[in-house]
């Protein structure tokens, strides 16, 4: 497990704590929490646990001293815990552009990877379709909407009859909000999120449905489609997670309470269901009614920027997602206003560079310009009076 001390870690403990017959935690890997990591690693008798920062594992060396867990240091020791031998699935549950590197080193190590870090296929689209099929790896998706449209396919690769994809949004906590009161929102109220309890980062991308641009592209990769035939459908109760559209009109949806450790369970158990004693059972009966609407590009203009961002192709969703990474920081340390999200996304695609051999290499350059400019727009906007800004950052 990759990423097991944030919020999906947490939850596949919780379904391995429930699973013991069929799961067994063999290697997790962490940035920093390291008291975290170790308590995980102790409770689930690990083999070994890495900590990319060097002063966690350092102390995380020291706590676990004569327990048996081998600790590694450092992305090496994180590639390494991502195809650890004894691991049948690796699940990829970093959150950021950091997350790409270990998918990578379990692909190539031929472990199926649970796929949870949709920066991945956002940044390294081709890289990691092409890695998994070259080494006979398979992508299981985690993101619930993603593993919703994986359940209505049963697994199998879309075919002629599939017209389009529907992934919901649940439209975030400013679904109902004017573009001015969206504009001057306070990290407070985009960390309150509706529906589903996650990481920041996510939160504050769902706030902006950054997070559901994201996940369009991550769709298309995984399911071989054009952007243009996976579309995003506003759906306030989070309770359809996705819908499947077939030629002749009829729809599949995947149907759950929203809670994370079922999809979880799916990419670990697929192609078995297993009984899921924790998360509450939908009863159809108590729903009352489910709501649909449109979303709104006027007033969630990074919905646009990704569609955009996936027609261009090549590095432009990886420019798209270093510059939010570094948006969405600034953001919640208060230092650029909500509004100005899109204005910094918009700029580093403006000035991003088409140019693309398809390597890592070439993915973390594309990754760290992109981060560059989202940076010195934000320094130039914080230094700004609030208002007369532009979208160049005047
Ligand atoms: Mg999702």
């Amino acid at each position: 497990m990759i990423g097991a001390t944030g919020s999906i870690g947490r939850s596949a403990a919780d379904v391995a704590a429930t699973q013991p017959d069929r799961l067994r935690l063999v290697a997790l890997a962490a940035r920093a929490r390291w008291q975290d990591a170790c308590a995980l690693a102790q409770r689930f008798g690990v083999e070994a646990l890495a900590l990319e920062d060097e002063g966690a594992a350092s102390a995380a060396a020291e706590r676990l001293a004569g327990s048996g867990v081998a600790v590694l240091r450092g992305a090496a020791g994180v590639a390494e815990i991502a195809r650890w031998p004894s691991a049948d699935v690796t699940l990829a549950a970093a959150t950021g552009i950091a997350g790409l590197p270990p998918v990578l080193a379990a692909l190539r190590a031929g472990k199926d990877v649970a796929l949870a870090n949709k920066e991945s296929l956002v940044a390294a689209g081709r890289l990691v379709s092409e890695t998994a099929r070259l080494c006979g790896a398979r992508l299981l998706p985690v993101d619930g909407e993603h593993c919703g449209v994986f359940q209505c396919l049963h697994g199998r690769p879309p075919g002629s009859d599939l017209a389009r994809l529907w992934l919901t949004a649940s439209g975030g906590p400013f679904r109902a909000w004017d573009a001015e009161r969206i504009a001057r929102a306070t990290p407070d109220e985009a960390l309150r999120h509706p529906v589903w309890p996650m990481g920041r980062r996510i939160t504050v991308d769902s706030a902006s449905l950054m997070n559901k641009g994201f996940e369009v592209i991550e769709a298309a990769w995984l399911f071989g489609l054009p952007p243009g035939d996976i579309r995003v459908v506003v759906h306030p109760q989070g309770i359809v997670h996705a819908l499947i559209q077939f030629v002749d009109g009829a729809f599949l949806a995947q149907c759950s309470h929203p809670d994370m450790r079922l999809p979880i369970a799916y990419a670990l158990g697929f192609p078995d269901r297993w009984p899921q004693s924790r998360v509450p059972t939908l009863d159809p009966t108590a729903l009352g009614r489910l709501d649909f609407e449109p979303p709104d590009e006027r007033r969630f203009p990074c919905l646009r920027l990704a569609y955009d961002a996936a027609e261009r192709g090549r590095l432009c969703p990886a420019a798209l997602n270093g510059a939010d990474e570094v948006a969405v920081e600034r953001f919640l340390r208060g230092e650029i206003a909500f509004g100005d999200v899109p204005s910094v996304l918009e700029d580093a695609l403006a000035r991003h560079d088409e140019g693309d051999d398809g390597s890592l290499d070439a993915v973390l350059a594309a990754d760290g310009a992109a981060r560059a400019r989202a940076r010195a727009w934000a320094r130039r906007v914080s230094l700004a009076p609030r208002a007369g800004r532009t979208a160049e950052g005047g």
